[in-house]
């Protein structure tokens, strides 16, 4: 049996008709940048993320350089983040000429740990980006209180986290909603994925709406006067379209990936496993699952056993950013943010898409089961 690690075929097979009208009436419209299409789809996801205004753009790593752009975010600024994400996170701070500061995360979900963000805190603090890691939540209350305290604005890094309640004091609010600017990603990796690059940002505040979106055609307004200077963060008209069509499925597509993740708690707990030392996610806040990711003694060659069965999984991330060669400059060592580099070490990807079967899953557990009895 294979098992991939993502498969969309089953989700997108019975929106074949749908997909296809919708390129075909762009292609027809001739209509390829931002336009009718792209306001269409910018109506439907505010509405879906709790936000006010929502602007489409050309991936989610431009959004976050895009949000920080906006808030005025340069040389000399310091922003208080996470070393365990992607790495678009830090780099969209260093692309814009600002020191990433970062704290270690809380070992239960991942996440920014939001007392070492409080004491990260200095006069050239000029945002904090929490990262809702695997469709879970930062601690939005407490990043919350501290942003208010200290009048820095938060840009949330929702890109895994479409959808995702805060939980908590903050249940019936969703990720990307809190901050001043929410940052999400339809990477086709992610929970509502496009046909390739695309993204949006998200706001409350009217100000910031209008100027999100000068920044996003390289600062102009009106037409070729340039107050501040942005860059090309447009969405492709297809995108929307397409993203139009998917959109709605979102929330069965999320149900879809909750249910199997309390499958596999389920076989894993009766599997046995967890004597073994694999620690599975804690729901800690409600979680959206983009990624189901566990804690697995000898982790590197049970990556291998899988693959030998034909599993796919991933490392998400092997190299946490404090140790990247392009960070040097940070002087950072190896024990700075043990946290962050105990998850790099011991964290794996199992296969968690909607579509994925009962009996492929059952295949995951069983397989990881026999890892440990050898
Ligand atoms: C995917 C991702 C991004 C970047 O999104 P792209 O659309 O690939 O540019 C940023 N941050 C996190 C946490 C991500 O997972």
């Amino acid at each position: 049996m294979k098992v991939p690690l993502l498969d969309l075929a089953a989700q997108n097979k019975p929106l074949r008709a749908d997909i296809l009208a919708a390129l075909e009436r762009v292609m027809d419209s001739q209509g390829f940048i931002l336009g009718p299409e792209v306001e269409k789809f910018e109506a439907a996801a505010a509405k879906a993320c709790g936000a006010k205004h929502a602007l489409g753009v050309s991936s989610g790593t431009d959004a976050l350089v895009l949000a920080l752009m906006a808030l005025g975010v340069g040389a000399g600024d310091e922003v208080v983040t996470t070393p365990y994400t992607f790495f678009a996170t830090a780099g969209a701070v260093a692309r814009v000429g600002a020191k990433p500061v970062f704290v270690d995360i809380d070992p239960a979900t991942f996440n920014i740990d939001a007392t070492r963000a409080a004491a990260a805190i200095t006069a050239k603090t000029k945002a904090i980006i929490p990262v809702h890691l695997y469709g879970q939540s930062a601690d939005m209350a407490a990043l919350a209180a501290l942003s208010h305290e200290w009048n820095i604005p938060i840009i949330e890094d929702a890109a895994q986290a479409i959808g995702t309640d805060l939980g908590g004091p903050l249940a019936g609010r969703q990720a990307g909603s809190v901050g001043a600017v929410g940052c999400f990603s339809f990477f086709p990796s992610k929970n509502l994925g496009a046909f390739g690059d695309a993204g949006l940002v998200t706001t409350g505040d009217d100000a910031l709406a209008e100027k999100l979106k000068i920044f996003r055609v390289h600062g102009s307004h009106p037409k070729y006067y340039h107050k501040w200077v942005g860059g090309n963060f447009r969405i492709d008209a297809l995108q929307a379209a397409i993203l139009a069509v998917k959109l709605p499925h979102l929330p069965g597509w999320t149900k879809a990936r909750q249910d199997n993740a309390a499958r596999y708690r389920k076989l894993f707990a009766a599997a046995g496993v967890e004597k073994a030392g694999v620690v599975l996610p804690p729901e800690v806040r409600p979680h959206i699952y983009n990624q189901f990711v566990i804690r697995a003694p000898r982790r590197d060659a049970l990556m291998a056993f899988l693959k030998e069965r034909n599993i796919g999984t991933e490392i998400y991330y092997p190299v946490p950013m404090h140790l990247q060669e392009c960070f040097v400059y940070l002087g950072h060592k190896a024990g700075d943010f043990p946290e962050s580099e105990r998850a790099a070490r011991e964290t794996l990807a199992l296969p968690i898409y909607p579509g994925l079967t009962p009996e492929q899953q059952a295949h995951v557990v069983e397989s990881v089961r026999d890892y440990y009895k050898a």
